[in-house]
């Protein structure tokens, strides 16, 4: 397939530098959080998949994504202590640290290491976790937050497939839609505003030109030397993407690393100097020690060309065919959500094809599993899925384990271990190295 373009992509006027940027846009978004109760701006609290955040941004809602704030505290080195604060206050090891992290916050009366965290007026939860509609229950319990949660229809059976336009999306976009509509007469009650098609139109037309530049850039990682890093770079792409879904800072944002790994490419720069081994990262990260991982692993010339996290974290950005009809929407947007949602969850409960296929997509030589005890919804399937990928395609892989935001869980000579013998053994069972191998070139392979 071809790389597709929405517009031109200009040349960069000034040198892009994503992390930097992706930093710039990160404190942007936190000083708007702070200063929205005395801007007198409503503010919605949200999860990155199945969040109608479209809907909200057209009421000009501030948006908190809980998720995110709770990753950040692990990328900033603060998790342990507001994960702490809510054991100390009852709650078990086992439930997911993002929820502790998330608790700890407002025992600190959100204090969040990047900025104070305003309290939402509504909260949007979804059943694409069933952590979020206890984690929004929580919210209602000590906040008294109203929550709304959506109930999107996932995937019934493996290799089960919706069509966009047949009986059953129409009925699943149906079902959406009237929620949405549900939606849409809160806000105006919460904002007293009255909803406007048109900005809804604007905000998908903004969105539509975010995912053609997101999958130009997914495209572009086929290429070998691969350009960026899935589990480095790749994780400032769509934090960036979430909390800017609809901005026009989002559409900027995409299109200059278009840009800039277009460049890259061109140049035959790749992200490891050397590139030998093409990896998949399967699983969420570890945001207390991703850069350390990822290190392990660079040192021997593995990158991760792609991650699944890319997909599934990526709130449904993840195709060419989730574009927006903005002549209709509204009904659009209940049908691309449908979709969206069937492919998030189809991402956890039968992942074992989609896998094989982006295994072959990318070139991979080996995959790389990340158990995480409290996030039952990535990890559970992880050891069906190790198998048949094992036995079906011969795939090597790995599987390590460590948390999302919990140092206590990082154990970094174990893990080294791990990583050590499991490039042994690609070596020794004849991973050739890969420098002088170029597996793709953008016109050949690229999505
Ligand atoms: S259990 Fe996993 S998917 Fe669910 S909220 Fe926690 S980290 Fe996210």
């Amino acid at each position: 397939m071809r790389i597709e373009t929405v517009d031109a992509i200009p040349p960069a006027a000034a040198p892009f530098d994503a992390r930097v940027e992706g930093q710039r846009l990160m404190r942007d978004w936190y000083t708007a959080l702070e200063q929205a109760p005395a801007r007198g701006q409503h503010v919605a609290n949200v999860f990155v998949m199945g969040n109608a955040v479209e809907i909200l941004r057209t009421f000009d809602f501030q948006l908190v994504f809980p998720e995110i704030n709770s990753l950040q505290t692990g990328v900033r080195k603060a998790s342990e202590e507001y994960i702490r604060l809510s054991e100390d206050y009852g709650m078990s090891p086992d439930v997911c640290s993002y929820v502790k992290a998330d608790v700890g916050l407002i025992l600190k009366e959100n204090e969040h290491p990047a900025g104070r965290i305003p309290k939402a007026d509504i909260a949007i939860a979804s059943n694409m976790c069933s952590t979020f509609i206890k984690w929004a229950e929580i919210w209602e319990r000590l906040l008294k937050t109203p929550t709304f949660v959506l109930d999107l229809p996932g995937q019934r059976a493996g290799n089960w497939k919706v069509r966009p336009g047949d009986a059953q999306h129409a009925a699943d976009a149906r079902w959406v839609e009237a929620q949405f509509r549900d939606l849409i007469e809160k806000c105006e009650t919460i904002t007293g505003k009255r909803f406007d098609m048109d900005r809804l139109a604007e905000v998908e037309d903004r969105v539509n030109k975010m995912v053609f530049h997101w999958n130009n850039v997914m495209a572009l990682n086929r290429v070998c030397p691969a350009p960026f890093n899935a589990m480095l770079d790749g994780l400032t792409y769509i934090g960036i993407m979430n909390v800017y879904r609809g901005a026009q800072e989002g559409v900027d944002f995409m299109r200059n690393i278009e840009a800039e790994l277009r460049a890259k490419v061109a140049r035959g720069e790749g992200r490891v100097p050397e590139e030998r081994y093409r990896l998949l990262f399967s699983g969420t990260p570890c945001y207390v020690s991703m850069r350390r991982l990822v290190e392990l692993f660079e040192t021997w010339g593995g990158v991760f060309a792609y991650s699944d996290y890319l997909t599934f974290a990526a709130g449904g950005m993840d195709a060419g065919e989730l574009v927006y009809d903005t002549s209709r929407p509204l009904e659009s947007l209940a049908e691309i959500t449908a979709l969206a949602a069937q492919r998030g969850l189809s991402n956890q409960f039968f992942a074992h094809e989609r896998l094989a296929q982006q295994i072959r997509d990318y070139d991979v030589d080996g995959i790389v599993f990340h158990g995480i005890k409290s996030c039952r919804f990535v990890s559970s399937g992880m050891a069906d899925t190790r198998d048949y990928l094992n036995k079906r395609l011969k795939m090597p892989s790995l599987y390590i384990e460590s948390d999302l935001i919990d140092p206590r869980y990082w154990s970094d000579a174990q893990i080294k271990n791990r990583v050590d013998a499991f490039f042994e053994t690609l070596h020794q069972s004849g991973g050739a190295p890969r420098a002088n191998k170029s597996v793709s070139s953008e016109s050949g392979r690229a999505a």
